[in-house]
């Protein structure tokens, strides 16, 4: 079985089968989805979800006063690099354990669950007893001793598509970590290389591939419109698309915006300060509200 009218002919029911919608008709027709708890955050039922923060955490200082803001805007989730995969090894890394513990430490104090990068298996174990959700990078999504160790871990997984990689292979690493018993994985579309990348983004918005994922797979599935962009100008534009193209949540990346002092150490370019979060947060819920009652409505 393939997409209708697709180019390509990627038999998913062969390739991940545990993860395909199609083997699992019964349980999860045609618009079912598989929820993914994250303490008091379900991703994949009605509401979206929205992870918001900075692109790497720098201080205490700077994660509480942006988790806060997360907070303000009713956002759900508070995201954080402690590890960051850089271009360059002279670049700066992340604050690594103490990075963790600052995230750990915010989110108990603001209650908002952490979803943060781990790029190393063997550091699957020290990142998962600080942070709520895992995430695996663009970079690593086929890094299948990563994979296989986040399965085994357990804890739910935020599984980001490889920067070039096709819908067969995206589905292919999340069938890694099921194949280990972990169903936990919500999938995050982050924008690919294609042509014009570079020229005045950085990476291109796959919108496509959204409903694409709801004919294949029962997994939910977000966006990061920071990254798919790299222009925090596009940001808000993108995320209005995402949803309207059945996202089911949003990662974005914030920063405090008080100019070129605080400028972030990563992805400084993308980086939207909390008053447009705040905006597109607000029209995530109008959305919200306005389905919800369509819904109740056609009752
Ligand atoms: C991130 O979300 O921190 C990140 C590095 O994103 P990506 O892996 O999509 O480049
Ligand atoms: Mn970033």
């Amino acid at each position: 079985m393939t997409i209708a009218g697709a180019a390509a002919s990627a038999d998913f029911t062969k390739i991940c089968p545990l993860v395909s919608r199609r083997t699992h008709s019964n349980e999860y027709g045609d618009a079912e989805t598989r929820s993914v708890q994250v303490k008091q955050v379900s991703f994949g039922d009605e509401g979206a979800v929205i992870i918001a923060g900075p692109c790497s955490v720098e201080s205490y200082e700077q994660t509480l006063e942006l988790a806060q803001a997360v907070m303000d805007c009713g956002g759900d989730m508070l995201r954080g690099g402690a590890f960051k995969p850089r271009t360059s090894p002279h670049d700066f890394q992340g604050l690594g354990l103490e990075g963790l513990q600052i995230l750990h430490e915010v989110g108990r104090q603001t209650g908002l669950p952490i979803v943060t990068e781990v790029m190393d298996p063997r550091l699957v174990e020290q990142v998962g007893e600080y942070a709520d959700m895992l995430q695996i990078g663009s970079r690593n999504m086929q890094n299948y001793p990563l994979l296989v160790e986040v399965g085994r871990f357990g804890k739910p997984v935020l599984l980001k598509r490889g920067m070039a990689a096709s819908l067969c292979e995206w589905l292919g690493a999340a069938e890694y970590i099921a194949k280990e018993g972990n169903f936990n994985i919500v999938l995050c579309e982050r924008g690919i290389k294609a042509y014009p990348s570079g020229e005045y983004s950085r990476f291109i918005l796959d919108l496509n591939v959204l409903s694409a994922l709801r004919q294949e797979t029962f997994l939910p599935v977000i966006v990061d419109p920071s990254h798919a962009t790299g222009v925090a100008s596009m940001v808000e534009s993108a995320s209005r698309a995402a949803m309207e193209s059945g996202a089911q949540g949003l990662l974005i990346e914030i920063a405090s915006g008080r100019g070129d002092a605080e400028k972030p150490k990563c992805d400084a370019a993308q980086a939207i300060p909390p008053a447009v979060l705040e905006r597109i947060a607000g029209f995530v819920r109008q959305r919200e509200e306005h389905t919800m009652g369509a819904k109740a409505y056609a009752v």
